[in-house]
């Protein structure tokens, strides 16, 4: 496994397990699973509702605490200080564990300056090790960046081979926030699976086309938290560690960046809409 010094000094891994639309009553099973195939970073979210589940098989995997790596996000209901830092107690007690190693702000809606601070006092108290944002383009990255106290740590984007997000790596890298890529594996869009450019390079190394661009992404320092329900995929997903790709085959994938998602358009005012009113519906 490869590790990378957050911005203070916490080590976080560049591979790590996603559980996104996982049902509750699988999760337990997947994430056991990948902690079998060796993942110790999990990825899971007040709105995803299974870090209940998440925290059991945490607590029963036989993995020291100490050798896990947990991230949470905070919902856009749960904004604002007091909410927020509820919120963060009762993702520590469903996570069944004394501290997250990771929280972030989900989306950028709601008093996300409330929240926040919230998140930087449970730092101070050591509930969390470090804290960062998520799905904050640039210009609401450097809004928040630049009047906290303690610079995000880490921003969870959609990043996969055609959405490479090079402006976003650009203004983070000024700060010296890690980019954690979400849907890795852009969920399989834009035939990610068979692309021919990433299925040729994977012929060279004997991978597939889905590790191809996990290894491009992690070789560019994005670190990735692909989802699957199956344990060969999470074992194909984990075994990214014994090649490395070319300069030229990396300029060669850089150059299948579409330069937007497959997935949502965070500046669309429909997008925002949305978001709000998923904010508005109660969660604790
Ligand atoms: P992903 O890009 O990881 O794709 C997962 C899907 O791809 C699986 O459901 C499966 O259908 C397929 N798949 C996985 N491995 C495969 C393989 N080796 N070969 C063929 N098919 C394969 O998608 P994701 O779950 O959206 O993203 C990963 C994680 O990112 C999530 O589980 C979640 O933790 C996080 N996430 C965060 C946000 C956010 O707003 N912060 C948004 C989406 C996802």
């Amino acid at each position: 496994m490869e590790y990378v010094k957050l911005n203070n000094g916490v080590e976080m891994p560049m591979l790590g397990f996603g559980v996104y639309q996982i049902p509750a009553e699988d999760t337990k099973r997947c994430v056991l699973e990948a902690v079998s195939v060796g993942y110790r970073s999990i990825d899971t979210a007040q709105a995803y509702a299974n870090e209940a589940e998440v925290g059991e098989a945490v607590r029963i995997c036989g993995i020291p605490r100490e050798e896990l790596f947990l991230t949470t996000k905070i919902w856009i209901s749960n904004g604002g200080y007091d909410k927020a830092r509820a919120s963060i107690d009762e993702s520590l007690r469903r996570l069944k564990t004394d501290y997250i190693d990771l929280m972030l702000i989900h989306q950028p809606f709601n008093d996300y300056y409330g929240t926040y601070r919230a998140m930087e006092e449970a730092c101070r108290s050591g509930k969390i090790r470090a804290i960062g944002v998520s799905n904050f383009m640039p210009d609401r990255f450097i809004d928040i960046a630049g009047f906290v106290e303690t610079v995000p740590a880490v921003n969870q984007l959609e990043v996969h081979v055609f959405q490479q997000q090079k402006k976003a790596r650009e203004i983070l890298g000024k700060y010296g926030t890690r980019i954690m890529a979400w849907s890795p594996l852009a969920q399989g869009k834009n035939n990610l699976f068979t692309n021919e450019d990433l299925t040729a390079v994977g012929e060279k190394y004997g991978k597939t086309a889905a590790q191809v661009n996990l290894r491009f992404l992690i070789q560019s320092g994005v670190a990735v938290i692909p989802k699957s329900t199956h344990i060969e995929r999470m074992e194909e997903n984990f075994d990214l560690f014994d090649f490395t790709l070319t300069d030229d085959e990396m300029k060669k994938l850089e150059a299948l960046d579409l330069g937007h998602s497959q997935f949502i358009d965070h500046y669309a005012p429909e997008v925002a809409e949305m978001f709000v009113n998923a904010g508005k519906a109660h969660m604790v």
